[in-house]
């Protein structure tokens, strides 16, 4: 039977503690995120990510692998595979604001997990909610979770506050799925309207492949002897065109060189093998996360070395920067004391495309601010950028805007 690709990448949102982490493991049937929770010094973004499949078991809703028991229907039946969709679950919460509003990866919809037992809604929840407004996701599902820890009228209470909160918003029509993600209660009902809700991506397969890395890595145990060596193995999602087994590819911004001047030099290579979790394929497609070897030395891949950094058919990626133009605008956040304005000198994390860098801020002027960043990105001009500053110690996204150049 042909492969079933992932056709849409749907996310977790919601604040902190609510569930994200626990509703994906029920619905997926494994651990998504297996990272720190928190924006590192010099830190890649680290997207936690599972394929999840959705069944037809003849009944009203559907199932999922993390609801399957022993991967059969109630009946003992085989399930139907209706689709596969990606997906995502972010480490933190600032990361997956610049992971999203930067366009690492294309979010086609979102599950914002709500506590039920907490007043809704909470600040990240707003803050979240404003996030996927701005980059534009329409499909939305509510999973309003830990109902087990309520009695029922306070559930609904809930649930007219988690209403009043959509009222008059994109999100007005969203559903609102009781759950318990511990207990595994209603999952199959929100697969369903996940399902229902976000539609196949429609994917540009007739354009020069283009791959945003997201993590990568060196797959061989140590001690491997030379001629056992697997190539380094990227990670990350295809945001156009078709990846093949065999294409001849080039990572960007790639090596950084001193001859015959200072600056940076694509690497290239070719395509070994693909893999949508643990699976083979021919080809990637665009929806997914997928899992790329190439011949590249393993030793370049190790420990997310080449998060960040774009690959694709050799002449068609898109330019490296060392230096960046941003009109950039505030985001807009539930919390104070974010507003002020950047200062020559001041050392800031630029989200651009997957990659996340440090960036000294050179000039500003007006809404425009120039920084000369630590580590080339590979972007289009007009590509979507998200400024994160320290604020009182940690690292909070206040602005985005575009790459003017
Ligand atoms: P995240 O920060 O949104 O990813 O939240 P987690 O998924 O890590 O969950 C936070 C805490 O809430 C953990 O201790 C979970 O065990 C707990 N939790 C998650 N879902 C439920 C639920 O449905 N019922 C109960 N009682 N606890 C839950
Ligand atoms: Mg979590």
């Amino acid at each position: 039977m042909a492969f079933v690709y992932p056709d849409a990448i749907v996310s977790t949102a919601g604040h902190v503690d609510h569930g994200k982490t626990q509703t994906a493991y029920a619905l997926s049937g494994v651990w998504v995120m297996k990272h720190s929770e928190e924006i590192k010094k010099a830190m890649t973004i680290k997207l936690g990510y599972a394929q999840v499949g959705i069944y037809d078991c003849g009944g009203e809703y559907y199932y999922t692998d993390g609801i399957l028991a022993n991967g059969r229907c109630p009946d003992g039946s085989e399930p139907k595979l209706v689709r596969r969709i990606s997906l995502l679950d972010v480490p933190g919460h600032e990361v997956l604001v610049a992971t999203m509003v930067s366009g690492a990866a294309v979010v086609d919809g979102a599950v914002l997990v709500v506590d039920a037992s907490q007043p809704a809604p909470q600040p990240q929840t707003v803050e979240h909610f404003a996030v996927l407004d701005i980059i534009g996701v329409r499909r939305l599902v509510v999973a309003q979770n830990k109902i087990d820890l309520i009695p029922r009228e306070k559930a609904l209470e809930n649930y007219q506050q988690i209403r009043k909160f959509l009222a008059g918003t994109w999100a007005e029509g969203a559903k609102v799925v009781p759950i318990s993600a511990l207990h595994r209660v209603n999952i199959d009902v929100l697969a369903t309207y996940i399902a229902k809700s976000v539609p196949p991506r429609e994917a540009e397969l007739g354009r020069p492949p283009r791959f945003s890395v997201l993590r990568s890595f060196n797959v061989n145990p140590p001690g491997t002897p030379p001629e056992k060596l697997r190539g380094g193995v990227l990670g990350g999602t295809l945001l156009q065109g078709v990846l093949r087994v065999g294409d001849e590819i080039e990572v960007r911004p790639g090596l950084k060189v001193d001859k015959p001047k200072p600056g940076y030099q694509p690497i290239r290579t070719k395509v070994l093998s693909i893999e949508y979790s643990g699976v083979k394929v021919d080809e990637a497609r665009p929806g997914g996360l997928v899992g790329v070897m190439t011949g590249l030395d393993p030793a370049l891949a190790k420990a997310d070395a080449l998060a960040g950094a774009v690959a694709g058919a050799p002449g068609t990626l898109p330019p490296v920067w060392t230096a960046i133009e941003v009109e950039a605008k505030p985001i807009p956040r539930s919390a104070e004391g974010r507003g002020e304005p950047f200062k020559q000198g001041e050392v800031a994390l630029v989200a651009v495309g997957p990659a996340t860098v440090f960036g000294v801020v050179q000039a500003v002027k007006k809404d425009v601010v120039t920084l000369a960043l630590k580590k080339a990105v590979c972007a289009e001009q007009g590509s979507k950028v998200v400024l994160i500053r320290q604020v009182k110690n940690r690292w909070i996204v206040t602005h985005y805007g575009v790459l003017k150049g």
